[in-house]
């Protein structure tokens, strides 16, 4: 018998926001969840009239998250699951209030503004027994898992070298008092958090990183800067990483540089060969053995390992992409909930652990004068 779908409840992703809509979509996509509740806005009244339009039931469109949380825990037919999509800063709080009112949270990325806040997130996600899935989108792809298998599998032999960019345009310009909403709150530390574009596009190309290669790095040296006058974030970072096993690795993480909409790539090699993956072509991945001619290898193709497989819902040659990677992570996480820990796959709370650690490490050899610096465990 097909189990009932889990009950969402969804802070953040009003009327103009940018990923919630995604959330919502994807999580609809193989039909496992359902949104029932939610404090959609910043502005309360706006959010309860927002809610109307996702025909969520007038009595569970709440004006504050704590409301939501106060109100849901009475009912019989509860959330499950707290989706967040809101700006970073509100990530902590309302997490935390989540989880000890005693449901699952599916969180937006860099988990918190802070290593500390993300450690102690961490950490009451196992002493309350709740699943927490951080929304690293990127590990949703067919391609980046296939990538990953393929890592595992001794394809490219022993690492040698990752090297991933994530290069945007969007905030080029002076944009902190007159860009959308996103832009103003990205590029204020109180809501950002320290990190601006090593926090927004940084942590998921480090989580890439992780991800594809298996390996984390234990050091890092971070060149941070901020290069439309006047910001008080980084929105330009290059950072150096150097593995346990010897193995070297590169971040480029920019949010300035004219011509780049999302410009995520991996590139990793090792002793027996590379492969190379673009986010603006998801369906494919580029494969070469050392000595061999390079492969175009297609999403659902033929060598397309078992995640590949799993991962795609079209054959060959129909094409997916970001919304169909979206639902995979959200097709993951209600196995997660389900039965802990879930599949491999999905990020969780350490990972965005690791991601706050990155940060930590990037401002502080910044800061140091671009001094090699250990990532904290
Ligand atoms: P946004 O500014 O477009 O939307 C934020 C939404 O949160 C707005 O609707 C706003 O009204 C609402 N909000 C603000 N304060 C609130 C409060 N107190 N209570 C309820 N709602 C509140 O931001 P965005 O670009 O959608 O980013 C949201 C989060 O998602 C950020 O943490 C960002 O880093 C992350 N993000 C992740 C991806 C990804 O690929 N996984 C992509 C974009 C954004």
């Amino acid at each position: 018998m097909s189990q009932p779908r889990i009950r969402l409840g969804m802070v953040g992703g009003g009327t103009t926001a940018l990923i919630g809509p995604v959330h919502r979509i994807a999580a609809r996509m193989d039909d496992r969840f359902e949104l029932v509740a939610g404090a959609f806005d910043s502005d309360p009244a706006r959010g309860r009239e927002f809610a109307a339009t996702l025909r969520v039931a007038s009595e569970r469109a709440y004006g504050t998250y704590e409301e939501m949380l106060a109100a849901e825990a009475k009912r019989d037919d509860k959330i499950d699951a707290v989706v967040i999509v809101t700006p970073n800063f509100l990530h902590f709080p309302v997490a935390k209030a989540a989880l000890e009112a005693g449901f699952h949270v599916i969180c937006e990325k860099p988990m918190t503004t802070t290593l500390d806040e993300a450690r102690a997130l961490a950490e009451l996600a196992k002493r309350t027994g709740k699943s927490f899935v951080l929304t690293h989108t990127y590990t949703g792809y067919p391609m980046v898992r296939q990538a990953r298998e393929m890592v595992a599998a001794g394809e490219i032999g022993t690492l040698r070298r990752v090297e991933v960019e994530y290069l945007q345009d969007w905030l080029a310009t002076a944009v902190e008092n007159t860009g959308s909403e996103g832009a103003v709150w990205r590029t204020d530390p109180a809501k950002a958090g320290q990190g601006g574009a090593i926090g927004d596009v940084g942590t998921h190309a480090y989580n890439l990183a992780a991800f594809v290669a298996g390996e984390e790095p234990t050091h890092l040296l971070a060149e941070l800067a901020s290069l439309v006058s006047g910001r008080s974030v980084d929105d330009d970072a290059m950072i150096l990483m150097r593995y346990a096993s010897g193995a070297k690795g590169a971040i480029l993480a920019s949010q300035v540089l004219p011509g780049n909409g999302n410009n995520l790539s991996i590139r990793i090699y090792g002793d027996k060969g590379g492969l190379e993956w673009w986010q603006e072509r998801p369906e494919e991945l580029w494969f070469t053995r050392l000595g061999e001619p390079r492969q175009l290898l297609r999403r659902n193709g033929a060598g397309a390992t078992a995640a590949a497989i799993a991962g795609s819902r079209v054959p060959a040659a129909h094409p997916e992409g970001y919304l169909e990677a979206f639902a995979n992570i959200y097709r993951d996480a209600a196995d997660a909930l389900r039965s802990p820990p879930g599949s491999e796959f999905i990020p969780n709370a350490e990972d965005g652990v690791r991601g706050l650690a990155f940060v930590a490490a990037c401002l502080a050899s910044d800061r140091d004068g671009n001094v090699w610096t250990k990532i904290e465990d």
